[in-house]
Protein backbone atom coordinates (compact mmCIF):
# COMPACT_ATOMS: atom_id res chain seq x y z
CA UNK A 1 0.00 0.00 0.00
CA UNK A 2 2.14 2.93 -1.18
CA UNK A 3 0.77 6.60 0.52
CA UNK A 4 1.46 9.79 -1.18
CA UNK A 5 2.01 12.03 1.64
CA UNK A 6 3.57 15.27 0.51
CA UNK A 7 0.31 17.03 -0.58
CA UNK A 8 -0.89 16.88 2.78
CA UNK A 9 2.41 18.37 4.36
CA UNK A 10 1.60 21.86 3.79
CA UNK A 11 -1.44 22.40 6.16
CA UNK A 12 0.12 20.91 9.22
CA UNK A 13 -0.65 22.98 12.37
CA UNK A 14 2.71 22.55 13.57
CA UNK A 15 5.42 22.23 10.95
CA UNK A 16 7.31 19.97 12.88
CA UNK A 17 5.19 16.87 12.44
CA UNK A 18 4.37 17.87 8.93
CA UNK A 19 5.43 14.87 7.35
CA UNK A 20 4.51 11.85 9.55
CA UNK A 21 1.09 10.01 8.85
CA UNK A 22 -1.79 9.59 6.23
CA UNK A 23 -4.82 12.35 5.91
CA UNK A 24 -6.74 9.59 8.32
CA UNK A 25 -3.69 8.83 11.18
CA UNK A 26 -4.22 12.98 11.37
CA UNK A 27 -7.61 13.06 11.68
CA UNK A 28 -7.89 10.43 14.05
CA UNK A 29 -5.48 12.13 16.39
CA UNK A 30 -7.27 15.64 16.12
CA UNK A 31 -9.95 13.77 17.26
CA UNK A 32 -8.71 12.41 20.13
CA UNK A 33 -7.17 16.03 20.87
CA UNK A 34 -10.60 17.71 21.04
CA UNK A 35 -11.67 14.77 23.29
CA UNK A 36 -8.52 15.73 25.40
CA UNK A 37 -9.43 18.99 25.65
CA UNK A 38 -13.24 18.92 26.30
CA UNK A 39 -11.84 16.57 29.33
CA UNK A 40 -9.73 18.97 31.17
CA UNK A 41 -12.68 21.09 31.03
CA UNK A 42 -14.89 18.62 32.57
CA UNK A 43 -12.46 18.52 35.15
CA UNK A 44 -10.62 21.32 35.81
CA UNK A 45 -13.06 24.13 33.69
CA UNK A 46 -13.14 26.57 31.00
CA UNK A 47 -10.79 29.13 32.51
CA UNK A 48 -8.44 26.78 33.81
CA UNK A 49 -4.58 26.64 32.79
CA UNK A 50 -2.11 24.36 31.40
CA UNK A 51 0.43 24.51 34.05
CA UNK A 52 3.35 25.04 32.03
CA UNK A 53 1.97 26.68 28.64
CA UNK A 54 -0.48 28.77 30.53
CA UNK A 55 -2.92 28.29 27.71
CA UNK A 56 -6.41 28.99 28.90
CA UNK A 57 -8.64 25.21 28.53
CA UNK A 58 -11.04 27.39 26.65
CA UNK A 59 -8.51 28.67 24.07
CA UNK A 60 -7.20 25.04 23.43
CA UNK A 61 -10.46 23.77 22.82
CA UNK A 62 -10.69 27.00 20.18
CA UNK A 63 -7.17 25.85 18.85
CA UNK A 64 -7.85 21.72 18.72
CA UNK A 65 -11.05 22.90 17.10
CA UNK A 66 -9.46 24.56 14.52
CA UNK A 67 -7.01 21.73 13.90
CA UNK A 68 -9.66 19.15 13.77
CA UNK A 69 -11.20 21.37 11.05
CA UNK A 70 -8.34 21.32 9.20
CA UNK A 71 -8.09 17.79 9.18
CA UNK A 72 -11.53 17.62 8.31
CA UNK A 73 -10.95 19.30 5.15
CA UNK A 74 -8.14 17.19 4.68
CA UNK A 75 -9.54 14.36 4.77
CA UNK A 76 -12.71 15.23 2.54
CA UNK A 77 -10.28 15.86 -0.34
CA UNK A 78 -9.05 12.48 -0.23
CA UNK A 79 -12.99 10.86 -0.13
CA UNK A 80 -13.83 13.16 -2.53
CA UNK A 81 -11.09 11.84 -4.97
CA UNK A 82 -12.36 8.84 -5.26
CA UNK A 83 -9.18 6.53 -5.69
CA UNK A 84 -8.14 3.64 -3.89
CA UNK A 85 -5.09 3.07 -1.02
CA UNK A 86 -3.12 5.38 -3.19
CA UNK A 87 -3.95 8.56 -1.43
MG1 LIG B 1 -4.14 19.61 17.58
Amino acid sequence: MKRNQSAWCLIMSDPKYARFGTPFIKLAEECSEVIQSCMKIERFGLDNYHPVTKEINRAALLREIDDLQERISEARAVLAQGGNDDY
